[in-house]
């Protein structure tokens, strides 16, 4: 029987190729690195998290537009069923008719983009003992050849295929059972896979790895925390700065400093920027000194896996005001000479421009309400204006220090969700939030696989009217044009397209549309559970569609203090809801 179904396999092949047929785009063999850098030119798919190397999160599709956004309604939604229905915060990939998603607890689901029916399903077997600081998500998958690729919360890196869901290969990024934890989509980049990792609050070590996306092989390793030694193929590839410049004694060993927001990529310098999150412990009167290289944004050269430049946002930090925060590249005329630039609206609450070819700073803007930590950015040197009372006391002996309040609060002025930039007005879009917290630090030893914070918080809300505000920035000006409030705090990315439209989800379970120029809402959708997704947009057909992901949770329920009342009546869920315009 074998042997049959082989011969008639070949004389089918044979047969047409006698037949001249034409060739066909051959979407078997999957996405190409050069398709992954097209991303955000090609209408017809959504290759790469963020929609671009760059993640500007822009679509020029204009059929959805101020005019038609009123007839936007579902085509259909897709459960992720089963018991795990927690925060869903992934960006769906689409590629030839099909629809991926990663989900709450370490799950993939590949749908029907036409359809909604699923394909298939692929659960993480994960070991009792994760340490996620923030609910069990995942935000999203990266796709390349015949594979799909996303990080578990075992800090495991899966390569999965894409057509079947059945695993290629399977990496440890780091040691689970030491707080290290993953949640972030890959990024591709002269097809390496490029992640970072998770696990500040229990005193890990920031990295940034590529692997050879075929094998999951690691390349290079970098860690984003001064002292420790990074490796090419294998040898050692030069110590991260200089051992302790910027760290007293052993604190670098357990210095936190986690890259758990993953990267973009910049093809044109060749280089990834990776933001990195708290030092650690929180309490900074046990690490004097700018804990080079946390709450910064890290640029590592794509071949040496060195980094080219650091720019730190918040030196010193003694508010968790993790540097994560995506960089986005983009380029602008300032000053009438034209820049290569990349922007950054970071959880301390300032909105940074930098030259990202060399991270030299070009201005920083507030764009939340209140900024107690610090009065200003030096506009010469970028470092923060620090005032004298902002930072919380130092323990002194077995009692807390002094509390303060501080604002923003440690879930930042912005969180994970990501900024989208338009083309078309030249404005980030901003989801951002106003809220405050009272801060103290208490004594801390370091402790494998235990928090490692020595601090205690309540958030509260510093507005009647709301925490949440998607603000559009001019970044050549510092100005934000227009904002749009929230009740609930908000946490889903956003979507900019040439219909001058930006939508963004709310934790009150709406996918909302709003003008790209003024802010109007213009559309709304309820999708029956918090929306902390980041939506896209695609066409096919002659049809262009849009999708976002529901499922309330996240940080914000877990850690949400005073602010929880704006929430407390959302419902959890987990589906993907898909839609398009209504033709009568
Ligand atoms: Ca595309
Ligand atoms: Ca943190």
């Amino acid at each position: 029987m074998k042997g049959r179904f082989k011969t008639l396999a070949v004389a089918l092949a044979a047969s047409c190729a006698a037949m001249g047929a034409p060739a066909v785009a051959d979407n078997h063999a999957g996405p190409t690195m050069n398709d992954l850098l097209n991303d955000a030119n090609s209408t017809g798919d959504v290759l790469t998290y963020g929609m671009g190397p760059w993640q500007q999160r822009y679509s020029k599709l204009n059929m959805v537009n101020t005019e038609t956004v009123n007839r936007l309604v579902p085509v259909f939604s897709a459960s992720l069923g089963g018991e795990k229905q927690r925060g869903q915060e992934a960006q769906p990939i689409v590629y030839d008719g099909t629809i991926y998603v990663t989900g709450s607890y370490s799950r993939m689901f590949a749908f029907d983009a036409k359809t909604g029916e699923k394909k298939w399903e692929y659960n993480a077997r994960l070991p009792d003992g994760i340490m996620p600081c923030c609910d069990v998500v995942n935000r999203g998958a990266a796709i390349h050849g015949d594979k799909i690729i996303f990080a578990t919360l075992d800090a495991h890196l899966v390569a999965l295929n894409r057509e079947t869901g059945k695993v290629i290969w399977n990496k440890e990024i780091g040691d689970y059972k030491a707080g290290y934890s993953a949640t972030a989509a890959p990024i591709i980049a002269k097809d390496m896979v490029i992640t970072g990792n998770s696990g500040g609050e229990f005193g890990i070590v920031g990295a940034v790895q590529a692997r050879d996306v075929n094998t999951g092989e690691l390349i290079w390793d970098r860690p984003t925390i001064e002292g420790h030694m990074g490796t090419l193929r294998g040898k050692d590839n030069g110590i991260s700065g200089k051992t302790n410049a910027t760290w007293e004694g052993d604190l670098w060993k357990t210095g936190g400093g986690a890259t758990w927001l993953g990267g973009t990529y910049d093809p044109g310098t060749n280089l990834v920027y990776f933001g990195t999150g708290n030092p650690a412990p929180w309490n900074s009167h046990l690490r004097p000194g700018d804990n080079l290289y946390t709450s910064a944004t890290v640029a590592i050269d794509v071949d040496t896996g060195k980094i080219k430049w650091y720019y730190q946002t918040t030196p010193h930090d003694g508010w968790d005001f993790d540097g994560v925060n995506e960089f986005i590249p983009f380029d602008a005329t300032m000053n009438g000479k034209k820049m290569q630039l990349g922007a950054k609206a970071d959880r301390n609450g300032y909105f940074y421009v930098l030259d990202r070819t060399n991270g030299k700073f070009i201005g920083a803007h507030k764009f939340v309400m209140q900024t107690t930590w610090a009065d200003g950015i030096d506009q010469k040197t970028g470092r923060p204006n620090f005032t004298s009372d902002g930072r919380p006391g130092a323990p002194t002996g077995a009692d807390k220090g002094e509390v303060v309040f501080a604002s923003p609060s440690f879930l930042g002025g912005k969180n994970w969700m990501p900024m989208a930039y338009s083309q078309d007005t030249g404005l980030f879009y901003i989801p951002s939030n106003d809220w405050g917290m009272d801060i103290w630090n208490e004594p801390i030893a370091y402790k494998k696989g235990a928090a490692y914070l020595g601090a205690g918080f309540t958030i509260k809300p510093i507005a009647d009217d709301h925490i949440g505000a998607l603000r559009a920035m001019d970044p050549k000006t510092g100005k934000i044009v227009w904002e749009a409030k929230n009740p609930a705090p908000l946490w889903g990315g956003v979507l900019a397209t040439g219909g001058n439209l930006v939508f963004t989800g709310t934790p009150e379970g709406y996918l909302k549309a709003f003008d790209a120029k003024t802010g109007q809402e213009l559309w709304k959708f309820q999708t029956g559970s918090g929306v902390v997704g980041s939506p896209v947009t695609w066409e096919d057909g002659g049809e262009q569609y849009v999708a976002v992901m529901s499922g309330w949770g996240g940080a914000v329920p877990l850690w949400g203090g005073e602010v929880a009342k704006t929430f407390k009546d959302i419902s959890q869920g987990g589906s993907l809801w898909v839609f398009k315009l209504y033709n009568q």
